[in-house]
């Protein structure tokens, strides 16, 4: 008998929303004081690069390229101090959301998640050890079509992974396995079908993502 592995099916992917300034500058939103989470579906992830189809229900989905950490060991409530032993592995990530819907949700102080957690809302890249980079300057960006549309770099994170995980821990226990998507630059902008999407961790390809 096969069992498939447990790897994904009992996790959590977290959000962090407006964790850089060009991007809220982009979409007129203000700087919160404290992160912006929200969370998504595990029926969300898309893996081993398989295409994202375009839902029927938006007409404007547009690509938030973002690193994403996995959560190496369960903690709650963990002090900023001790985040980083949490963390092991990095990778990057595409945040899909239907800014049509996410507009009118906002406009009415609704929740995002029908926006943001749809299915195939979040593809992601496998995971690279952290002790190859520095965590404070990693590069990182999108390709639309072969052209850059996104780059960004951890020094310009209005909240660092350590912040995160520690905030994010002090309301929700933090079990192996779960992802946590860490905000996106600036240069979002509307996919299309036939769209080509290469998202990057410095000069190294990790995720391709076919627009259908
Ligand atoms: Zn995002």
């Amino acid at each position: 008998m096969y069992f498939a592995p447990l790897l994904y099916h009992f996790m959590k992917i977290i959000c962090i929303g407006r964790n850089y300034s060009e991007h809220i500058k982009e979409l007129g939103n203000t700087t919160p004081e404290q992160p912006v989470i929200f969370l998504k579906p595990d029926t969300a992830l898309l893996k081993n690069n398989e295409p994202f189809y375009l839902p029927d229900f938006s007409n404007d989905v547009h690509h938030e390229v973002e690193l994403i950490i996995k959560i190496a060991k369960p903690g709650k409530k963990i002090q900023p101090k001790f985040a980083s032993s949490y963390y092991q592995e990095i990778g990057i990530g595409i945040d899909f959301t239907a800014r049509d819907l996410q507009s009118n949700l906002k406009s009415k102080g609704l929740p995002w998640e029908l926006a943001k957690g749809f299915d195939g809302s979040a593809p992601i890249s496998s995971f690279i050890p952290l002790t190859e980079l520095n965590n404070s300057t990693i590069n990182f960006s999108l390709n639309k079509n072969g052209i850059q549309v996104q780059q960004g770099n951890t020094s310009q994170m209005i909240h660092a992974f350590d912040e995160i995980v520690s905030f994010v821990s002090q309301y929700f226990t933090l079990k192996t396995g779960d992802i946590i998507f860490t905000g996106t630059p600036a240069g979002v902008s509307k996919v299309n079908i036939g769209d080509k999407l290469e998202a990057f961790i410095e000069d190294k390809l990790m995720l391709t993502c076919d627009v259908k």
